[in-house]
């Protein structure tokens, strides 16, 4: 089998799962979740002409006044029976809705009060319409405001609520279960003794998954046993996305592909033409969807933010499941690349990349003060200090 490049096995992989089923949550649980149906206004927003300024409703025509007060308006109230005579004004507050025939406020500042008498005193507004926000300036009842699959963060959960949403039609998350493979491998904590690995893979792949909107439903050791591995297969194919680390390359005890062929899953595809993470597996499981990273901590971060974050966002119903790269100088020079593109770990500082010089696909501590990841394609040829290169950084790779 050829090696398949990064973009294409990314388009395969989220061609190979539709997102999952609709349900209703209240505001106060959708942060992170995504729009199932586009978002829209139920209602105007203003209803009606709004002040944005404490001060006074008058009509433009009648500045610069002396006005005759007529009473007070807040937020909250209807706007008076009445429209506004000429020469009177109404003491406005911020939100509060303007009379009819009143068109610009005066603010507080500008005005000096004698009694019912309303006199302006600085400048005064500087055109009609001055701090009046128009009934739907912001948006119309009826209106689309966000697309299906727009991922709901705080402005937007905002926004639904301005538009007379309680709770919104979002996708289920992704229920994961992470398998981490390996009998080297002791739990994080525990007294390591030689020969022994502290597990550091399946921690990473919960905060990577949690935040990217899923659910770990399991997180275990596997020992390099392929009846155990078999099992644990078995028991998980309940899952969305069924992760593994380690075992995927071709070695004796690199177990995976034969453990999910015995636990009846399939193989899509397998390797992909990058570095590091080679040995990437994509196949399903009975329901659920399988990917098998490297063991390498540093390339099961790398595929793990390009492969199985993007299908999870896709599964949670995201329209943009992929990181997305920037174009930035390098403060480095990188040699041509082969036929694996390269993911290289970097810090960025004010819109420069510096590649950091320790790029072992299993140095955790270099990745973990790296901030961003430079692309390079296959067969890309030598960059020089001040080229531009294509990178992703830690926030869109879901890696903060
Ligand atoms: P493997 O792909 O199973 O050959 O593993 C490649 C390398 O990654 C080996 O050095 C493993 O010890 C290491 N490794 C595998 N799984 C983990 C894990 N969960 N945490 C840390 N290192 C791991
Ligand atoms: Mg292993």
């Amino acid at each position: 089998m050829s090696l398949l490049p990064v973009d294409e096995a990314q388009a395969r992989l989220l061609a190979r799962a539709a997102p999952l089923a609709i349900e209703q949550v209240s505001l106060a649980e959708a942060a992170g979740r995504c729009l199932a149906e586009p978002l829209i206004a139920k209602r105007d927003q203003p209803w009606t002409p709004l002040s944005a300024m404490d001060g006074y409703a008058v009509r433009h025509a009648d500045i610069p006044g002396p006005w005759t007060l007529i009473g007070e308006i807040a937020a909250g109230s209807l706007p008076p029976e009445t429209p506004l005579a000429p020469g009177t004004t109404w003491r406005i507050f911020t939100g509060a809705p303007l009379p009819a025939g009143a068109d610009t406020i005066v603010v507080q500042e500008d005005v000096e009060a004698d009694g019912p008498v309303i006199r302006m005193t600085g400048d005064g507004p500087s055109g009609q319409g001055r701090h009046v926000r128009q009934r739907a300036s912001d948006f119309a009842q009826g209106q689309s405001l966000l697309p299906a699959g727009t991922r709901l963060g705080p402005p937007q959960i905002a926004l639904a609520a301005l538009a007379g949403h309680g709770d919104l039609p979002v996708r289920a998350r992704p229920r994961v279960a992470i398998l981490s493979t390996g009998d080297e491998l002791i739990a994080p904590g525990t007294p390591c003794p030689p020969g022994r690995l502290p597990a550091s893979n399946g921690a990473m792949l919960r905060a990577m998954i949690e935040r990217a909107g899923g659910i770990v439903i399991t997180e275990q050791l596997v020992p390099d046993d392929l009846d155990t591995l078999t099992a644990a297969f078995a028991a998980a194919r309940d899952a969305d996305i069924v992760v593994t680390s380690g075992g995927a390359s071709v070695g004796d005890h690199d177990l995976v592909r034969p453990a999910l062929d015995a636990a009846g899953g399939t193989i899509d595809f397998w390797k992909i033409a990058m570095r590091p993470g080679k040995p990437l597996i994509v196949g399903s499981l009975g329901q659920a969807q399988f990917i098998g990273l490297p063991g390498n901590p540093v390339s099961a971060m790398v595929t793990g933010a390009l492969f199985l974050l993007p299908l999870i966002r896709h599964l949670a119903g995201s329209s943009r499941p992929l990181p997305i790269p920037r174009t930035v100088p390098i403060d480095g020079a990188m040699p041509p690349t082969g036929k694996r593109a390269e993911f290289v770990r970097a810090t960025m500082t004010d819109g420069v990349v510096t590649p950091l010089a320790f790029q072992d696909s299993a140095a955790m501590h270099a990745a973990a003060i790296a901030n961003a990841l430079i692309y390079r394609p296959i067969n890309a040829e030598a960059a020089d200090y001040g080229d531009f290169v294509s990178v992703y950084d830690w926030a869109t790779l879901g890696l903060e």
